[in-house]
Protein backbone atom coordinates (compact mmCIF):
# COMPACT_ATOMS: atom_id res chain seq x y z
CA UNK A 1 0.00 0.00 0.00
CA UNK A 2 1.48 3.67 -0.84
CA UNK A 3 2.34 5.18 2.52
CA UNK A 4 -0.11 8.49 2.03
CA UNK A 5 -2.90 6.10 2.28
CA UNK A 6 -1.58 4.63 5.56
CA UNK A 7 -0.91 7.95 7.22
CA UNK A 8 -4.80 9.20 6.43
CA UNK A 9 -6.00 6.25 7.83
CA UNK A 10 -3.94 6.50 10.98
CA UNK A 11 -5.07 10.08 11.09
CA UNK A 12 -9.09 9.15 11.17
CA UNK A 13 -8.56 6.70 13.77
CA UNK A 14 -7.00 8.65 15.81
CA UNK A 15 -9.26 11.51 15.52
CA UNK A 16 -12.02 8.90 16.24
CA UNK A 17 -10.23 8.42 19.31
CA UNK A 18 -10.36 11.80 20.22
CA UNK A 19 -13.70 12.54 19.23
CA UNK A 20 -14.94 10.18 22.35
CA UNK A 21 -12.46 10.87 24.46
CA UNK A 22 -14.00 15.23 23.77
CA UNK A 23 -17.32 13.72 24.51
CA UNK A 24 -16.63 12.25 27.64
CA UNK A 25 -14.85 15.52 28.76
CA UNK A 26 -17.83 17.95 27.67
CA UNK A 27 -19.60 17.81 30.71
CA UNK A 28 -22.11 20.71 29.58
CA UNK A 29 -23.40 17.75 27.05
CA UNK A 30 -23.54 15.60 29.94
CA UNK A 31 -26.53 17.64 31.70
CA UNK A 32 -29.18 14.68 32.22
CA UNK A 33 -27.59 12.58 30.12
CA UNK A 34 -26.88 8.73 30.85
CA UNK A 35 -23.43 9.26 31.77
CA UNK A 36 -23.69 12.10 34.33
CA UNK A 37 -26.32 9.70 35.89
CA UNK A 38 -23.68 6.83 36.05
CA UNK A 39 -21.20 9.44 37.09
CA UNK A 40 -23.07 10.35 40.63
CA UNK A 41 -24.16 6.82 40.87
CA UNK A 42 -20.50 5.93 40.84
CA UNK A 43 -18.26 8.61 42.02
CA UNK A 44 -21.01 9.87 45.06
CA UNK A 45 -20.91 13.84 43.93
CA UNK A 46 -21.85 15.91 40.91
CA UNK A 47 -20.16 18.02 39.31
CA UNK A 48 -17.16 17.80 36.39
CA UNK A 49 -14.84 15.92 38.33
CA UNK A 50 -17.37 12.60 38.96
CA UNK A 51 -17.76 12.77 35.62
CA UNK A 52 -14.32 12.80 34.75
CA UNK A 53 -14.00 9.60 37.37
CA UNK A 54 -16.23 8.03 34.78
CA UNK A 55 -14.68 8.42 31.82
CA UNK A 56 -11.40 6.99 33.65
CA UNK A 57 -12.62 4.08 34.96
CA UNK A 58 -13.91 3.41 31.02
CA UNK A 59 -10.57 4.31 29.42
CA UNK A 60 -8.48 1.57 28.46
CA UNK A 61 -5.17 1.49 30.32
CA UNK A 62 -3.93 0.31 27.01
CA UNK A 63 -5.16 1.99 23.95
CA UNK A 64 -6.64 5.00 25.78
CA UNK A 65 -9.88 4.54 24.30
CA UNK A 66 -13.08 4.23 26.24
CA UNK A 67 -13.88 0.47 26.60
CA UNK A 68 -17.21 -0.70 25.63
CA UNK A 69 -18.94 -4.82 26.29
CA UNK A 70 -16.79 -7.10 26.45
CA UNK A 71 -14.92 -5.34 28.94
CA UNK A 72 -12.39 -7.58 31.38
CA UNK A 73 -10.89 -7.49 34.44
CA UNK A 74 -7.81 -9.41 36.21
CA UNK A 75 -8.71 -11.00 39.55
CA UNK A 76 -6.93 -7.60 41.19
CA UNK A 77 -9.95 -5.72 39.27
CA UNK A 78 -7.48 -3.97 36.55
CA UNK A 79 -10.24 -3.55 33.78
CA UNK A 80 -8.88 -3.65 29.79
CA UNK A 81 -11.23 -3.67 26.60
CA UNK A 82 -11.53 -6.56 24.44
CA UNK A 83 -9.16 -5.44 21.70
CA UNK A 84 -6.26 -5.02 23.94
CA UNK A 85 -6.56 -8.21 25.78
CA UNK A 86 -6.03 -10.22 22.78
CA UNK A 87 -2.74 -7.96 22.32
CA UNK A 88 -1.41 -8.75 25.88
CA UNK A 89 -0.95 -11.85 25.86
CA UNK A 90 -3.15 -12.84 28.78
CA UNK A 91 -1.07 -10.71 30.91
CA UNK A 92 -2.81 -7.62 32.82
CA UNK A 93 -1.15 -4.53 31.37
CA UNK A 94 -1.08 -2.86 34.62
CA UNK A 95 -0.19 -5.68 37.46
CA UNK A 96 1.21 -8.75 35.58
CA UNK A 97 -1.45 -11.01 36.79
CA UNK A 98 -2.68 -14.16 34.36
CA UNK A 99 -6.18 -12.43 32.79
CA UNK A 100 -8.48 -15.01 31.94
CA UNK A 101 -11.63 -14.60 31.07
CA UNK A 102 -13.49 -12.43 33.80
CA UNK A 103 -16.00 -9.74 32.61
CA UNK A 104 -16.61 -6.84 34.25
CA UNK A 105 -19.87 -6.39 34.25
CA UNK A 106 -21.07 -3.21 36.46
CA UNK A 107 -19.01 -1.63 34.12
CA UNK A 108 -20.03 -3.18 31.03
CA UNK A 109 -23.80 -1.63 32.27
CA UNK A 110 -22.36 1.70 32.56
CA UNK A 111 -20.79 1.93 28.99
CA UNK A 112 -24.25 0.68 28.01
CA UNK A 113 -25.74 3.45 29.14
CA UNK A 114 -23.85 5.82 27.92
CA UNK A 115 -25.16 8.22 25.05
CA UNK A 116 -22.36 8.70 22.42
CA UNK A 117 -21.65 10.30 19.41
CA UNK A 118 -21.44 8.26 15.93
CA UNK A 119 -17.54 7.63 15.46
CA UNK A 120 -17.66 10.16 12.34
CA UNK A 121 -18.53 12.62 14.53
CA UNK A 122 -15.47 14.88 13.08
CA UNK A 123 -16.77 13.92 9.27
CA UNK A 124 -20.25 15.58 9.79
CA UNK A 125 -22.68 13.28 11.80
CA UNK A 126 -24.38 14.84 14.91
CA UNK A 127 -26.30 11.85 16.02
CA UNK A 128 -26.38 10.79 19.21
CA UNK A 129 -27.02 7.07 20.42
CA UNK A 130 -26.74 4.43 22.92
CA UNK A 131 -23.86 1.77 22.89
CA UNK A 132 -25.45 -0.82 20.71
CA UNK A 133 -27.39 1.81 18.88
CA UNK A 134 -24.36 3.58 17.63
CA UNK A 135 -22.60 0.59 16.00
CA UNK A 136 -25.88 -0.48 14.27
CA UNK A 137 -25.88 2.94 13.19
CA UNK A 138 -22.03 3.42 11.66
CA UNK A 139 -22.22 0.54 9.63
CA UNK A 140 -24.54 2.47 7.75
CA UNK A 141 -23.82 6.17 8.73
CA UNK A 142 -23.56 8.40 5.23
CA UNK A 143 -19.89 10.49 6.77
CA UNK A 144 -18.01 6.85 7.34
CA UNK A 145 -15.41 6.66 5.03
CA UNK A 146 -15.36 5.25 1.80
CA UNK A 147 -12.95 2.29 0.30
CA UNK A 148 -11.13 2.94 -2.47
CA UNK A 149 -12.58 2.07 -5.38
CA UNK A 150 -9.54 0.93 -7.60
CA UNK A 151 -10.70 -3.00 -8.60
CA UNK A 152 -7.50 -4.22 -9.62
CA UNK A 153 -5.77 -5.19 -6.27
CA UNK A 154 -6.90 -5.20 -2.35
CA UNK A 155 -6.66 -1.91 -1.18
CA UNK A 156 -7.31 -0.92 2.30
CA UNK A 157 -7.32 2.61 1.89
CA UNK A 158 -10.23 4.71 3.15
CA UNK A 159 -11.41 8.10 3.40
CA UNK A 160 -13.84 11.01 2.08
CA UNK A 161 -14.25 11.41 -1.93
CA UNK A 162 -11.20 14.45 -2.38
CA UNK A 163 -8.74 12.44 -0.81
CA UNK A 164 -9.69 9.31 -2.51
CA UNK A 165 -9.82 10.78 -5.81
CA UNK A 166 -5.90 12.03 -5.17
CA UNK A 167 -5.22 8.67 -3.70
CA UNK A 168 -6.70 7.20 -7.40
CA UNK A 169 -4.41 9.76 -9.21
CA UNK A 170 -1.27 9.72 -7.14
CA UNK A 171 -0.90 5.82 -5.95
CA UNK A 172 -3.01 4.19 -8.69
CA UNK A 173 -2.30 6.23 -11.56
CA UNK A 174 -5.33 6.10 -12.69
CA UNK A 175 -6.46 8.49 -15.67
CA UNK A 176 -8.78 11.51 -15.19
CA UNK A 177 -11.07 13.04 -17.49
CA UNK A 178 -13.34 16.51 -17.31
CA UNK A 179 -16.44 16.25 -18.99
CA UNK A 180 -19.78 14.10 -19.14
CA UNK A 181 -19.07 12.48 -22.55
CA UNK A 182 -16.14 10.34 -23.64
CA UNK A 183 -14.53 8.06 -26.29
CA UNK A 184 -12.43 5.25 -24.51
CA UNK A 185 -10.82 2.85 -26.51
CA UNK A 186 -9.87 -0.74 -24.95
CA UNK A 187 -7.21 -2.10 -26.43
CA UNK A 188 -5.71 -5.70 -26.01
CA UNK A 189 -3.40 -8.26 -27.53
CA UNK A 190 -3.80 -12.15 -26.32
CA UNK A 191 -8.16 -11.51 -25.67
CA UNK A 192 -8.05 -15.04 -24.90
CA UNK A 193 -6.60 -15.04 -21.81
CA UNK A 194 -9.69 -13.68 -20.02
CA UNK A 195 -8.60 -15.49 -16.83
CA UNK A 196 -5.86 -12.59 -16.29
CA UNK A 197 -9.04 -10.25 -15.77
CA UNK A 198 -8.19 -7.23 -17.87
CA UNK A 199 -9.31 -4.26 -15.74
CA UNK A 200 -9.35 -0.80 -16.07
CA UNK A 201 -10.90 2.16 -14.63
CA UNK A 202 -10.98 5.55 -15.44
CA UNK A 203 -12.59 8.73 -13.47
CA UNK A 204 -14.59 11.52 -15.04
CA UNK A 205 -15.40 14.83 -13.15
CA UNK A 206 -18.87 15.82 -14.43
CA UNK A 207 -21.03 18.34 -12.57
CA UNK A 208 -18.76 18.65 -9.93
CA UNK A 209 -18.55 14.96 -8.94
CA UNK A 210 -16.31 11.91 -9.53
CA UNK A 211 -17.99 8.85 -11.53
CA UNK A 212 -15.32 5.61 -11.95
CA UNK A 213 -15.63 3.93 -15.30
CA UNK A 214 -14.74 0.47 -15.02
CA UNK A 215 -14.16 -2.14 -17.73
CA UNK A 216 -13.04 -5.53 -17.60
CA UNK A 217 -12.72 -9.13 -18.68
CA UNK A 218 -14.44 -12.04 -16.61
CA UNK A 219 -16.58 -15.23 -16.81
CA UNK A 220 -20.13 -15.52 -16.66
CA UNK A 221 -20.25 -19.06 -16.11
CA UNK A 222 -18.67 -20.11 -18.68
CA UNK A 223 -18.67 -17.62 -21.30
CA UNK A 224 -16.18 -15.02 -21.40
CA UNK A 225 -17.52 -11.62 -21.70
CA UNK A 226 -16.78 -8.15 -21.17
CA UNK A 227 -18.24 -5.45 -18.89
CA UNK A 228 -18.24 -1.36 -18.63
CA UNK A 229 -20.03 0.00 -15.66
CA UNK A 230 -20.05 3.72 -13.86
CA UNK A 231 -19.66 3.78 -10.31
CA UNK A 232 -21.03 7.43 -8.62
CA UNK A 233 -17.76 8.90 -5.95
CA UNK A 234 -20.49 9.48 -3.05
CA UNK A 235 -23.96 7.54 -1.78
CA UNK A 236 -26.38 5.66 -3.28
CA UNK A 237 -29.28 8.73 -3.06
CA UNK A 238 -27.05 10.92 -4.96
CA UNK A 239 -26.02 8.42 -7.55
CA UNK A 240 -29.73 7.95 -8.68
CA UNK A 241 -29.94 11.50 -9.29
CA UNK A 242 -27.62 10.62 -12.48
CA UNK A 243 -28.28 8.38 -15.86
CA UNK A 244 -25.24 7.35 -17.96
CA UNK A 245 -25.22 5.46 -21.54
CA UNK A 246 -22.79 3.52 -22.86
CA UNK A 247 -22.35 2.26 -26.14
CA UNK A 248 -19.86 -0.18 -28.23
CA UNK A 249 -19.95 -1.41 -31.95
CA UNK A 250 -18.55 -1.44 -35.26
CA UNK A 251 -19.36 -2.52 -38.97
CA UNK A 252 -23.07 -1.19 -38.65
CA UNK A 253 -23.72 -3.06 -35.51
CA UNK A 254 -24.29 -1.69 -32.02
CA UNK A 255 -24.98 -2.91 -28.21
CA UNK A 256 -26.62 0.37 -26.02
CA UNK A 257 -26.35 0.30 -22.25
CA UNK A 258 -28.26 2.69 -20.19
CA UNK A 259 -28.15 2.63 -16.42
CA UNK A 260 -27.88 4.23 -13.32
CA UNK A 261 -24.53 4.76 -11.69
CA UNK A 262 -23.89 2.61 -8.93
CA UNK A 263 -22.32 4.02 -5.44
CA UNK A 264 -18.89 3.33 -4.66
CA UNK A 265 -19.70 1.70 -1.48
CA UNK A 266 -21.12 -1.46 -3.74
CA UNK A 267 -18.15 -2.78 -3.99
CA UNK A 268 -16.80 -3.19 -7.79
CA UNK A 269 -17.01 -6.86 -7.32
CA UNK A 270 -20.92 -6.83 -6.57
CA UNK A 271 -21.65 -4.46 -9.58
CA UNK A 272 -20.00 -6.94 -11.51
CA UNK A 273 -21.21 -9.76 -10.37
CA UNK A 274 -25.06 -8.36 -10.31
CA UNK A 275 -24.02 -7.74 -13.98
CA UNK A 276 -25.48 -4.08 -13.66
CA UNK A 277 -23.65 -2.84 -16.84
CA UNK A 278 -23.18 -3.02 -20.54
CA UNK A 279 -22.21 -6.92 -20.75
CA UNK A 280 -20.54 -7.81 -24.76
CA UNK A 281 -19.91 -11.42 -25.54
CA UNK A 282 -16.61 -11.93 -26.51
CA UNK A 283 -17.02 -13.16 -29.71
CA UNK A 284 -19.03 -10.14 -30.47
CA UNK A 285 -16.35 -7.85 -28.80
CA UNK A 286 -13.56 -9.76 -31.46
CA UNK A 287 -16.51 -9.24 -34.44
CA UNK A 288 -16.52 -5.12 -32.85
CA UNK A 289 -12.80 -5.10 -33.19
CA UNK A 290 -11.84 -6.11 -36.55
CA UNK A 291 -9.03 -7.65 -38.32
CA UNK A 292 -8.24 -11.13 -37.41
CA UNK A 293 -9.46 -11.44 -34.25
CA UNK A 294 -5.62 -11.76 -32.06
CA UNK A 295 -6.25 -8.03 -30.80
CA UNK A 296 -9.17 -6.94 -28.56
CA UNK A 297 -10.25 -2.74 -29.91
CA UNK A 298 -13.27 -1.65 -28.64
CA UNK A 299 -14.09 1.80 -28.94
CA UNK A 300 -16.42 2.61 -26.15
CA UNK A 301 -18.51 5.65 -26.26
CA UNK A 302 -20.70 6.94 -23.28
CA UNK A 303 -22.11 10.22 -21.83
CA UNK A 304 -23.32 11.10 -17.92
CA UNK A 305 -26.24 13.13 -16.92
CA UNK A 306 -28.51 14.29 -14.34
CA UNK A 307 -31.80 13.50 -14.08
CA UNK A 308 -34.30 16.35 -13.58
ZN1 LIG B 1 -7.71 -1.01 24.78
ZN1 LIG C 1 -4.18 -6.52 37.11
ZN1 LIG D 1 -23.08 8.76 11.94
ZN1 LIG E 1 -6.50 2.33 -3.45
Amino acid sequence: MAPGGGICKDVIESRVAYSDYDMATSSAELRGSPLRKAASGLGGSLGATSTNDVQELLECPVCLNLMYPPIYQCPNGHTVCSICKARVLNSCPTCGNELGNIRCLALEKVAESLELPCRYQILGCNDIFLYYGKLKHEKNCRYRPYSCPYAGAECSVTGDIPYLVMHLKNDHKVDMHDGCTFNHRYVKSNPSEVENATWMLTVFNCFGRQFCLHFEAFHIGMAPVYMAFLRFMGDEDEARKFSYSLEVGGYGRKVIWQGVPRSIRDSHRKVRDSQDGLIIQRNMALFFSGGDRQDLKLKVAGRIWKEQ
